[in-house]
């Protein structure tokens, strides 16, 4: 099938842009004017208001989500000998970041309905080396924190929440990343509250970790080069900050328009045979991607290219089963949730500013395809 000219990208960073174009324009001339170009007050200024977001006293800006996972796990006290458990099934950094201190993750498999980790699964993981554990709120909902932080009191346990994909979610009405010992967010553009460049923060209610994770960001700096602890250059710009001051802004509206959007490709593809996101009980699901499941899903994929509808895939392969990960010593079969959904996601089409002609345009593609071949694409 050729590819048809792209009628519905799977994302749309400029229309955001035009939307707020005069306060980012005149942010960006606050940061030239100031010549505060790495941390300064815009970023401390952004660390107030995102801490007062997630209704958290602390938040420590860093220069990406990698590296605010890095630090919690690092002021966290996580180093060599140690095991922290997360899940396969995420983005490569949640991973990465804890073989970056020198611990093992220890993975365990997903709920296959909220494609977050299984809390029934980590009791069975752990051990006497076991330090945290690392839950991703995958897709922007929030995985299962009650049952999480009832295995981490039982074995006294740390918890760093990979928010990276939710900010804003919340559970049970607290803010992802306020739930846990600390909270790690990415601040990289596509993100629901996406910098223009790399962004990312560790927000938490204790100070001490909060001094910590500050020192170790500066080179392990408590005052100008007397290093403390060995640190790292891991300090967020000042345009970042002043970006992301303006988007914070915006965000709860987005995240609104982001609901909307995905509630009403729920009512469009409610009678196709596809299996939609679900919510979990007392959440907000911010929807940082909407992802259907479908059993032939790269020939749905295809297909939509061929309508001109772009989709991504959320992710094609399980952290255990990528090459560079194999002295994990996890083979195939070891995470059978995890590969299943590595196998049949599909995430549509999802910004704030995505048309709903777009959503209908996206639905009638989906359900014709489909319908067309239905014991292929169920
Ligand atoms: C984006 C992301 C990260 C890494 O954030 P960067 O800012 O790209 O370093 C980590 N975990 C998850 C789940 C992510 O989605």
């Amino acid at each position: 099938m050729p590819n048809s000219p792209v009628r519905v990208p799977y994302l749309d960073l400029k229309a955001q842009y035009q939307s707020i174009k005069p306060e980012i324009d005149a942010a960006i001339a606050r940061v030239l004017d100031s010549a505060q170009f790495v941390l300064g007050e815009e970023v401390a200024g952004f660390e107030r208001e995102f801490a007062s977001y997630c209704g958290i006293p602390e938040c420590v800006a860093v220069n990406s989500g990698t590296s605010a996972l890095h630090l919690a796990l690092l002021a966290a006290g996580i180093g060599a000998g140690d095991e922290v458990i997360t899940v396969p099934f995420t983005f490569i950094g949640s991973v990465a970041a804890v073989i970056y201190t020198g611990a093992k993750p220890v993975l365990v498999d997903i709920d296959p309905r909220s494609f977050t980790i299984d809390p029934m699964a980590i009791e069975a993981a752990v051990t006497s080396r076991t330090k945290a554990i690392l839950p991703v709120h995958l897709y922007g909902q929030m995985a299962d924190m009650d049952s999480i932080m009832a295995v981490a009191r039982k074995h006294k346990l740390l918890v760093i929440e990979d928010a990276a994909q939710a900010h804003g979610a919340r559970y049970k009405g607290r803010s992802a990343g306020s739930l846990g010992d600390m909270g790690c967010f990415s601040f990289y553009p596509t993100k629901n509250l996406g910098a223009y460049g790399e962004g990312g923060a560790v927000v938490t209610n204790n100070a001490e970790y909060a001094a910590t994770v500050r020192k170790l960001r500066d080179w392990g700096q408590d005052r100008k080069y007397h290093h403390a602890l060995r640190g790292f250059n891991y300090r967020m710009e000042g345009f970042q900050g002043a970006i992301l001051r303006v988007k914070l802004r915006h965000l709860e509206d987005w995240i609104a328009a982001r609901r909307a959007h995905a509630n009403k490709y729920n009512e469009l593809l409610a009678d196709c045979e596809l299996e939609l996101p679900s919510e979990i009980p007392q959440s907000r699901h911010v929807y940082h991607v909407y992802t259907v499941r479908a059993r032939n899903r790269d020939a749905l994929q295809a297909a939509l290219v061929a309508d001109g509808i772009q989709t991504a895939i959320h992710y094609a392969i399980a952290a255990h089963l990528q090459p560079a990960y194999a002295n994990l010593g996890y083979g195939k079969g070891a995470f059978p949730h995890s590969e299943a959904a590595a196998e049949h996601v599909l995430s549509l089409p999802m910004y704030p500013e995505l048309p709903p002609q777009a959503i209908e345009a996206v639905a009638m593609a989906v359900k014709k395809v489909v319908a067309r071949n239905a014991r292929t694409f169920v």
